[in-house]
């Protein structure tokens, strides 16, 4: 189905950045049409949806759950006029103006693009990852390491950066010891947060270890690694295995038509949402490998509206 129409605003993405750029794109007018995409869960609402508590999103004091602040900022799209298709986006031409935005259901037209595309946790492929995943692995350590399961238990996390040792530092909260699993002989995290680490009386380091598999009769009950320098193999008793390490930012659709760096993140001028092409903007977890986090996803997202509306003025 096509409409004829040329739309002034498409925006791709309804986690926080793409719900927050409809709110202030529809009380600026430009009635956006958005392409929720259902990518998480089979819903629309992005990251925030397969978690329970946040609690560092501003304004509510006694946290709210992930779920809630989605649907939140979705009536609030709505109630300014935004349009919402819960369909995700196939393929995108942006080679002429107008450009061309297609789901399996239409082709909208449209004069200026906001990208909230977020971006997904790696994964490594482990043969029994799909059957212990969320029965003991998972990719976020705040998510997920509260959970009784966890309590009081061996976990172990996988990765070098920064990322992993803030989720080893933060699960020996409630872990009995934390294994951390570096593939080298050395951590690619700061100074200050290897310091950290290497300190902590609760977290052992594995140094040329690599995770093999994870074991366990329906809950996960340890992960066989390898030393990749002596070729010994062992179990950890581990009930919970978190891997921190990296994302994939969600840019498929764009390779080839906009700058995106070499991990595929969409490059924005000057630290803020302008790509490489005028009228297209990018906002969150999609152009953002250092922060991902709700607020400054809807931070970008506020900022990608306000220069969309400013661009399409500028073209009237
Ligand atoms: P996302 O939330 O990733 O949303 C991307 C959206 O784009 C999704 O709706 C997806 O369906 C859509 N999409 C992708 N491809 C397409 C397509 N082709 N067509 C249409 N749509 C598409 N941050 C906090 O600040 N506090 C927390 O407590 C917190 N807890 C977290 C817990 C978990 C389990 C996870 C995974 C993340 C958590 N985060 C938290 C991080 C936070 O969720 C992200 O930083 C934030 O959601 C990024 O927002 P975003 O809008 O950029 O992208």
């Amino acid at each position: 189905m096509t409409n004829p129409t040329v739309e002034n605003l498409v925006i791709i993405g309804s986690g926080p950045a793409g719900y927050t750029a409809a709110i202030y794109a529809g009380r600026a007018n430009l009635k956006p049409v958005v392409f929720e995409g259902f990518q998480a869960g089979g819903l629309p609402g992005g990251q925030l949806m397969t978690t329970t508590e946040v609690e560092n999103f501003p304004g509510f004091p006694q946290g709210i759950t992930g779920p809630e602040l989605m649907d939140n900022m979705k009536a609030q799209a709505e109630r300014w006029g935004a349009e919402l298709y819960t369909e995700d986006v196939i393929s995108v031409d942006l080679s002429q103006r107008p450009f061309t935005i297609r789901s399996q259901d239409r082709e909208v037209k449209t004069h200026s693009l906001i990208i909230a595309t977020g971006a997904t946790a790696k994964r490594l492929g482990l043969p029994s990852e799909h059957e212990f995943w969320s029965r003991g692995i998972s990719a976020c350590a705040i998510c997920d390491g509260a959970t009784p399961l966890f309590r009081g238990a061996e976990l172990a996390v996988i990765g070098a950066g920064d990322s992993a040792a803030e989720e080893a530092i933060y699960l020996t909260k409630y872990g009995s010891q934390v294994h951390l699993l570096v593939r080298s002989d050395k951590m690619r995290a700061s100074k200050a947060m290897q310091d950290r680490v290497l300190s902590n009386p609760k977290i052992k380091v594995h140094w040329h270890t690599e995770a093999v598999d994870v074991v366990g009769k329906g809950n996960m009950t340890g992960v066989q690694v390898r030393n990749n320098k002596t070729g010994e193999e062992n179990t950890i008793n581990a009930k919970g295995l978190f891997y921190a390490v990296g994302h994939t930012p969600n840019t498929g659709l764009f390779q080839g038509q906009l700058e995106l760096d070499e991990v595929g993140y969409i490059i924005t001028k000057h630290g803020g949402v302008e790509t490489s092409l005028d009228g297209v903007f990018a906002a969150g977890d999609v152009q953002d490998h250092e922060f991902r986090q709700a607020i400054t996803a809807a931070g970008t997202g506020c900022m990608a509206a306000m220069l969309a509306e400013r661009w399409l003025s500028s073209k009237n």
